[in-house]
């Protein structure tokens, strides 16, 4: 590893801004990462487990750890869970498992938090093993602003930090994008659809077992609305409910409603997640929206570039929000190093390659809510329902 002389700023320390952290002290860069939460590593010590989601950690996400790191990779993904197919489970409680593919291809299902903690925990590693502080990590510091000169000057709670360049990892509500706006041309939407989630759980049988297979990513169609379960590690399984925000906030808007409605639309779920957890769920958790992100370009000459939600937040059906930001990293590592003409040049090329493959992907990941929702219930297992009712 050549030691540089840039430094580099990552602004957000989730998914996408670690990797990129990695990705660029691997190359040599110091980094500094500055996340506006707290560690999320204290959260945990002091409050045992958290509330999380799961994610699905797909090849296109495994290659990039990988690119960066590959030891690194099996680390943080040592607890992941192979899905190989979606289980579909129709409103008598009939399931049919429709394989990925021929060769047992899978996704991987993975706790968010703590993924996040391991990625947090490898930016201490690296420091350790190098010997020196490549990655310096920084809680508590939210971008405030910034400007643009020689070098980019990061204002974080009242104090001036000065970089050759900066990375917005900081999601899909990202202030690096708003302040490079004022910078580029950049075009820019956001649109919200029309659909809110909310997050439920399966635990473990009595016996510690799992309640549904494990390696089926589980989804209950019914049309205007769905639930999924991917499974976790003690056995337990993160479920999310998705339905438009007028059923939610007219008919679910209470625990005894959304109990009653899952009496008749999840029978079989509900047996497993417990009355008593709906009636909690729907009364306390949040409801989530969800919206789409675009931008075009991604940079700002050799000073800023942005990755990951920052760039392109997309709707969740597609499993492929963080597989894309982790893809962000690889690609662009791989241009720093290819471009002879420098880092504005590589920053320049990687917009070109980016957009219309990230544009194509929103696109899917909207489409694909239709095919969870309503086109996965497969004409043979309708057959084959009525066949049973005869
Ligand atoms: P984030 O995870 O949002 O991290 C941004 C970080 O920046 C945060 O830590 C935040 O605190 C920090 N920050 C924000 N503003 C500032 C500031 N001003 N200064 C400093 N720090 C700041 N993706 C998949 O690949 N597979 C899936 O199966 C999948 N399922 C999903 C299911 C749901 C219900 C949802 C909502 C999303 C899902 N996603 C999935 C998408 C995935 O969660 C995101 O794409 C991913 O978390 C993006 O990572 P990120 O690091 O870019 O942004």
């Amino acid at each position: 590893m050549a030691a540089r002389n840039e430094t580099v700023a990552v602004i957000g320390g989730g998914l996408v801004g670690c990797l990129a952290a990695l990705g660029l002290a691997r190359k040599g860069y110091p980094v500094t990462v500055f996340e506006m939460r707290g560690d999320p590593r204290n959260d945990v010590a002091k409050q045992g487990s958290l509330r999380s989601i799961n994610l699905a950690v797909s090849d296109r996400g495994i290659r990039a750890l990988k690119y960066v790191d590959e030891a690194m990779a099996y680390r943080v993904l040592e607890d992941i869970i192979p899905m190989t197919g979606r289980m579909i489970h129709d409103l008598a409680g009939n399931q049919e498992s429709q394989q990925y593919g021929l060769y047992g291809e899978a996704i991987n299902s993975i706790d968010r938090r703590q993924l996040n903690i391991r990625l947090l925990e490898e930016c201490e590693n690296i420091n350790k093993e190098l010997g020196k502080t490549m990655v310096d990590l920084r809680f508590h510091s939210k971008l405030d602003d910034l400007k643009m000169g020689e070098k980019v000057t990061i204002i974080s709670n009242g104090e001036s930090f000065q970089f050759d360049f900066i990375v917005g990892c900081d999601g899909a509500y990202s202030a690096t994008r708003s302040k490079l706006q004022k910078h580029v041309r950049m075009n820019y939407k956001q649109e919200y659809i029309d659909t809110c989630y909310v997050e439920l759980s399966i635990p473990a049988g009595p016996n510690g077992e799992f309640l549904i297979d494990a390696n089926h990513l589980h989804i209950w169609p019914r049309h205007e609305f769905m639930l999924i379960a991917l499974a976790n590690h003690d056995r337990s399984f993160t479920s999310t409910f998705f339905g438009p925000w007028g059923l939610v906030e007219k008919n679910l808007d209470t625990g005894a409603k959304a109990l009653e409605f899952f009496k008749s639309q999840f029978p079989d779920a509900l047996k497993i997640i417990g009355h008593e957890r709906i009636v909690s769920a729907f009364d306390n958790h949040p409801r989530g929206a969800l919206m789409q992100v675009n931008c075009d370009p991604y940079h700002f000459s050799d000073k800023a570039i942005l990755l990951g939600d920052a760039a392109h937040s997309m709707v969740p059906f597609y499993g492929q929000g963080m597989n894309c930001g982790f893809e962000d990293v690889r690609i662009l590592l791989t241009l720093l190093d290819e471009s002879s003409s420098g880092r504005s040049a590589a920053f320049e090329k990687y917009t070109e390659l980016r957009k219309d493959d990230l544009k194509a992907i929103l696109k899917l990941a909207l489409d694909n809510y239709k095919e969870m929702s309503h086109k996965v219930v497969s004409p043979w297992f309708l057959l084959r329902k009525k066949v049973d009712a005869l």
